[in-house]
């Protein structure tokens, strides 16, 4: 495993699941991975939101964050980006600067 420090996957949109009469937004299995990275601490805003989650975060309309690959995005992923994952954006594995 090659997940990258400093950095958190996103996706780029969310799929929207009936789940028990409601309907509930879902990361796609399938959906690439992009690399956002984190700046520096303290964190403050979404950025501590991510750090301390355990669920994907889905941003408002206005407040996506560009991946490393220039990507907007708007869905986080409470896990760093892992450059050797098979969804992996290729773009991102080189923008983060770590080949597999
Ligand atoms: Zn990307």
């Amino acid at each position: 495993m090659a997940k990258i420090l400093n950095t958190f996957a996103a996706v780029e949109r969310y799929e929207l699941v009936r789940a028990g009469g409601g309907v509930d937004p879902e990361v796609s299995a399938e959906a690439v991975r992009h690399a956002c990275r984190m700046p520096e601490e303290p964190w403050t805003g979404i950025y501590a939101k991510i750090a301390d989650a355990t669920q994907p975060i889905i941003a408002e309309k206005s407040h996506g964050l560009f991946a490393a690959c220039g990507t907007w995005v708007r869905v986080y992923l409470p896990q760093p980006f892992d450059s050797e994952d098979s969804r992996a954006c290729p773009q991102c594995v080189d923008a983060v600067g770590v080949k597999g």
